[in-house]
């Protein structure tokens, strides 16, 4: 069993790997904070460290260390100055995680070799401080560290378990005092640990949900408007020449009017099926709202001769209500270089499926702009995008 699956086990379940993105990016954001405060706290405690080195420890160890401490501490502190941008990606999370918690442990073997050099070179009667002031850096540095459980427990067994050890075995009753105390401080931070882990999991938890929630249409469980926005808005990130399919059921309203309402929305999940059962890859099925679908890929992945298939699937489709549904394609192509370029390819799209609606439905019409230039007075009000 390795080092790490030990730790696990100890320090509380694993992350789920739908949520270990999240996590990390959310575990970074948070282990800046800490780490910018943890090292403006080792800057604060530089002239007590100066103060109180060990006479017999050296000039080396009252200053020297100090110093080297200081200027760690400041440059890691440059490096965390700004916060992560908005746009992270994971893999960038990992490695600020990654920087930080090995400036972090640099920062704290300096503050441990002055400890360790001062305990052996202090009188007896003060002997007992250096332990106790190496236990509360040990303790400041694995809470600032417990995003990385791993870390943070080898930080607490390695440099608290040896002072520990050595305290109860002098046999002096103050030194037990202190190893005992240590220990309990050492219990108490991991069971904290374990809490801290489950609390940002569930917490990563709800975001995933709720955002997973605000994507998907209820009643079909396609991708809504949003979220076919923003796939268009990752495509539009790399340039790509896109196809927007817009698909609107044909005289929906007397399904309603004639079956009910709760039979319109099963046909509307049938047709959502149909729809399914072609997004595969980088092709988006969506419900735009009402009896409005739409499919977006890119123009090489979408195929034109999909909008007369799905024109044929729909037609043949077993209705609940038992009688055939008809729908209308509007299609548009365009190469897409920004966000904003939703709003002209919609558009596009939907001149497009009126045009179909008023050449009779049932039918596929894809936009062109010679013919759009030539329509004086749009046949139907323009639709909001
Ligand atoms: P056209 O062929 O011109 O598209 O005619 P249509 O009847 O399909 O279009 P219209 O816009 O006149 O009617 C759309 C209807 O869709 C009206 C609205 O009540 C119904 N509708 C919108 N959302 C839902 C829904 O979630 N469930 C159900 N059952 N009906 C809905
Ligand atoms: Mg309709
Ligand atoms: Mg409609």
């Amino acid at each position: 069993m390795s080092w790490k699956r030990i730790c696990n086990g100890l320090l509380g379940p694993d992350i789920p790997v739908h949520l270990r993105d999240d996590f990390t990016l959310l575990t970074a954001r948070h282990m800046r904070g800490q780490a910018r405060l943890l090292f403006v706290g080792f800057i604060l405690s530089l002239p007590m460290v100066v103060l109180g080195a060990s006479p017999g420890a050296g000039p080396l160890v009252a200053y020297g260390l100090p110093a080297a401490i200081f200027v760690l501490c400041a440059l890691a502190l440059a490096s965390v100055a700004r916060p992560l941008a908005p746009s992270a990606t994971a893999e960038e999370a990992r490695k600020t995680i990654d920087t930080l918690w090995q400036l972090c442990l640099l920062a704290a073997a300096l503050g441990s070799l002055w400890c360790v050099a001062s305990w052996a070179s202090a009188p007896v009667e003060v002997r007992l401080y250096y332990p106790a002031i190496m236990s509360l850096g040990a303790l400041m540095l694995s809470y600032c560290l417990m995003a990385v459980r791993s870390v943070a427990m080898s930080v607490l067994l390695v440099t608290l378990g040896p002072v520990a050890c050595v305290l109860a075995g002098t046999g002096a009753t103050m030194d037990r005092v202190l190893a005992v105390s240590i220990l309990i401080a050492v219990g108490f931070q991991m069971v904290m640990m374990v809490r801290h882990q489950q609390l940002l999991v569930s917490l990563v938890e709800e975001r995933h949900k709720s955002g997973e929630l605000a994507r998907r249409d209820p009643l079909t469980g396609l991708a809504n408007r949003r979220a076919l926005i923003e796939q268009f808005e990752g495509f539009a990130d790399s340039g790509a020449s896109l196809r927007l399919m817009v698909i609107d059921i044909d005289r929906f309203k007397r399904i309603n009017d004639r079956f009910g309402h709760d039979m319109g929305d099963r046909v509307l999940q049938t047709i959502a099926t149909v729809l399914l059962s072609h997004a595969r890859g980088d092709i988006c099925a969506a419900r735009l709202g009402g009896e409005e679908f739409a499919m977006l890929s890119r123009s090489d992945a979408l195929d034109p001769a999909l909008a007369l298939q799905l024109l044929r699937e729909i037609r043949t489709s077993e209705m609940p209500h038992g009688e055939a549904v008809t729908a209308s394609i509007g299609v548009a192509d365009a190469v897409v270089t920004q966000a904003e370029d939703w709003t002209a390819l919609y558009g596009q799209a939907d001149r497009a499926l009126y045009r179909a609606k008023d050449e009779g439905r049932d039918r596929v019409e894809a936009f062109e702009k010679d013919a759009a230039a030539q329509a004086r007075t749009p046949s139907r009000p323009a639709r909001q995008a």
